[in-house]
């Protein structure tokens, strides 16, 4: 799979190899990159995969791909940025809805979801010409599905692993140790890149994953070292010790990552939960 060098328009279509195009969507942010992508995969039947959010020019330009051909409509998890484009896709396509069969409810959701289809861990959607299989892998969100191209190990990772950016693990929903636990889980496959959510193509796929767990694993570290210059502390005076090199604009997406991280570090053992504060054991 092969992605071009370019910055990621919203509204293009780029042909990624053979099977696989991605569109994104006009929703660029900082929790969304570029936008959300959309991948339409296939040659014959067609599937595709996160129509994002409802937007009139996004629809517009995932239907002049996919004419009349579009078969499967697969989302990853139900942010907002991800799923809310099913309802005005299916109805111009008739096209069958695939996901996990459970909305979280942590009003960060688009509660509207219902697939036709609910899909759990390795469950196979045929789709005659090829195959993608469901791989859950909880932590961004409790209903995450990655999706598994068997022809090529292409990996349709969906927030599960971003291009760009670090993903946002937002408690209650999002759980920083299922988060790791479901990258860990990634080994076990074949995998020739990732196709994400967010972002270009990521080629050395498990490469990145030693990345991502490390990069985890240090901001651990700097939660603890926070901890040696206040315990206990709250999140908020934990917050500028632990996100230095993150800017501040940021700050407030950090926070939740470093709910995540403190959570962590409960459920181990090693840090207790006092009203506001938190203290290192
Ligand atoms: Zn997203």
């Amino acid at each position: 799979m092969r992605d071009e060098g370019k910055a990621i328009v919203p509204g293009n279509v780029v042909r990624l190899d053979e099977f696989v195009q991605r569109v994104t969507a006009p929703n660029p942010g900082v929790m969304t990159g570029p936008g959300t992508n959309a991948y339409i995969v296939g040659t014959d039947a067609l599937a595709l995969i996160d129509p994002g959010p409802v937007s009139a020019p996004h629809l517009a330009a995932m239907l002049d791909i996919v004419d009349k051909r579009l078969k499967w409509i697969l989302c990853t998890h139900t942010h907002l940025d991800h799923s809310p484009g099913v309802g005005p896709l299916k109805a111009a396509t008739g096209a069958q809805v695939l996901g996990f069969g459970r909305v979280p409810e942590d009003g960060r959701q688009d509660t509207s979801f219902r697939p036709d289809r609910a899909l759990a861990d390795g469950d196979v959607v045929d789709c005659g010409a090829f195959r993608l299989r469901a791989v859950h892998t909880p932590g961004h969100a409790s209903n995450h599905l990655c999706y598994l191209f068997e022809k090529t190990g292409i990996l349709f990772s969906g927030d599960h692993v971003m291009q760009g950016s670090t993903v946002v693990i937002s408690p209650p929903d999002g759980d920083m140790v299922v988060y790791l636990k479901s990258l860990e889980r990634l080994f076990a496959l074949e995998l020739a890149a990732f196709a994400p959510g967010h972002g270009h193509v990521i080629d050395k796929p498990h490469d990145e994953v030693r990345k991502l767990i490390a990069h985890r694993m240090k901001r651990e570290k700097k939660v603890i070292e926070a901890f040696g210059k206040k315990n206990p502390a709250t999140l908020d005076e934990l917050l500028p010790l632990v996100y230095e090199d993150v800017p501040p604009r940021i700050h407030p997406v950090a926070r939740r990552s470093l709910h995540a991280h403190v959570l962590k570090l409960r459920e181990e053992g090693r840090a207790v939960e006092e009203g506001n504060h938190w203290r290192l054991r």
